[in-house]
């Protein structure tokens, strides 16, 4: 795969670079710049080298049909502009639109080294279409604002599993390259699926199973351990005959559940799963809560986190670990009072010695704000989907698109 480097002298060039600067918002505030930092060496590497930068990006899930409704309901990625403009310590124009007359503009007036953004690419519905006439239709547009010498570098990992306009067809108009992050995320992925140091430990964790059984059944041919907590382990437990109350349970995953634990049995791969939880009388930050074994749940209550005594299991399972990967809070963290379980997997991987990846928007999210500094682990993926799927061993579209040549013009 190409990289900047490989795009030669690119001073006075405009550059598409598609980043993956979807943060979590708290209305406009934004709770975690992870990603933000994560794109800056891209963006000064090109700013530096006299590039004029034109950043896409997506922020949310706008719904509605049509542009105007979409732009209408926000979120617009002015909050990230902003922090961006921070972080650089220059303005970052913002356009008003995406690919239209503001765009253009926003184009025009940049300086070589200049750094500008188009407003929310998802405010356009052709970005996410499954008809493919309509997303060449955006990624010419899209190119259009480059100009005849205009080049396309893909830095936004987190997106690279979707088939989406500015991830997938636009590289195939422009002279393209990877950005640094996408690079170096693809090569921790790599350690992981090519010979991964062991005992391999996989923790997962997040609301849904179904989000993450195939992920499972994969990891099953490479892990040595796989820990489930969280929002998922209930249908685990559920499929091992225990009550979960009113937790998160997706019922109909069931059967799948079940089988897949009957293989792992059968190819020694331990399951490592809750015994103990956090029972709370309801979603809430403040509800009331206390702990119990799994063989004694409350049909009445949902639980937010796992127990002490699962604490202590999950750590043990991870401590002679030599690498992890871990995708999934095991708790509600976002409530102070339901972070202890997602805490302690922090802490126990951040004593491991040998790779740690963490993995996931809301897995990097939850150490930020949990307090932990990014070297406690190897590795922070800004791409839950993207290193899930990669690690499914599905190929990834945006990833694809950028090992290929662009078509001949
Ligand atoms: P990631 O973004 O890292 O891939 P997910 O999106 O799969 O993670 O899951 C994150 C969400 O899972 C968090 O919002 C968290 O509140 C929720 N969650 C974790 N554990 C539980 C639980 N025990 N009960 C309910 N929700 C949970
Ligand atoms: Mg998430």
């Amino acid at each position: 795969m190409r990289g900047i480097a490989d795009l030669g002298d690119i001073a006075g060039r405009t550059v598409l670079l598609r980043a993956d600067l979807n943060t979590p918002l708290d209305g406009t505030t934004i709770t975690d710049d992870g990603r933000i930092r994560a794109s800056l060496p891209t963006i000064s590497k090109l700013a530096g080298g006299g590039a004029r930068v034109l950043i896409l990006a997506h922020l949310g899930r706008p719904s509605g049909d049509s542009y105007a409704q979409r732009a209408a309901g926000g979120p617009s990625l002015a909050p990230v502009a902003a922090r961006l403009s921070e972080l650089l310590g220059h303005e970052v124009a913002l356009a008003g639109d995406v690919a239209e007359d503001s765009a253009a503009g926003v184009v025009a007036r940049l300086a070589d080294g200049g750094v500008a953004m188009a407003e929310n690419i998802r405010f356009e519905p052709a970005e996410t279409s499954k008809d493919d006439a309509e997303r060449a239709g955006l990624a010419r547009r899209l190119a259009a604002l480059a100009g005849p010498r205009g080049l396309y570098v893909g830095d936004g990992f987190g997106a690279l599993h979707r088939k989406h306009a500015s991830v997938y067809d636009l590289p195939a108009l422009l002279p393209h390259a990877a950005g640094d992050l996408v690079l170096a995320e693809v090569a921790v992925l790599r350690q992981l699926t090519e010979n991964p140091q062991r005992p391999y430990v996989v923790v997962l964790g997040g609301a849904k199973p179904s989000d993450k059984l195939a992920v499972i059944a994969n990891l099953l041919g490479s892990a040595d351990r796989l820990i489930i907590g969280g929002g998922m382990s209930y249908t685990f437990l559920r499929a091992q005959g225990y009550e979960v109350g009113k937790s998160l349970l997706e019922e109909n995953m069931i059967p799948q559940v079940s089988e897949l634990l009957d293989e792992a049995a059968r190819r020694g791969v331990k399951v490592v799963l809750p015994v103990d939880l956090v029972a709370a009388t309801g979603y809430s930050p403040d509800a009331e809560h206390e702990v119990v074994p799994v063989g004694d749940f409350p049909a009445d209550r949902e639980s937010l986190d796992m127990g002490p005594a699962t604490r202590e299991l999950f750590a043990s399972a991870l401590a002679d670990a030599r690498t992890v990967f871990w995708n999934g809070p095991v708790g509600v963290f976002e409530f102070p009072a339901f972070a202890a379980g997602t805490r302690a997997v922090a802490e126990a991987i951040s004593r491991v010695s040998g790779l740690t990846v963490v993995g996931g928007g809301d897995s990097a999210a939850a150490v930020r704000i949990l307090g932990f500094p990014d070297d406690a682990f190897t590795h922070i993926s800004t791409g839950g989907g993207a290193s899930l799927e990669y690690l499914e061993g599905r190929p990834l579209p945006g990833l694809a698109a950028l090992e290929a040549d662009e078509a001949a013009a």
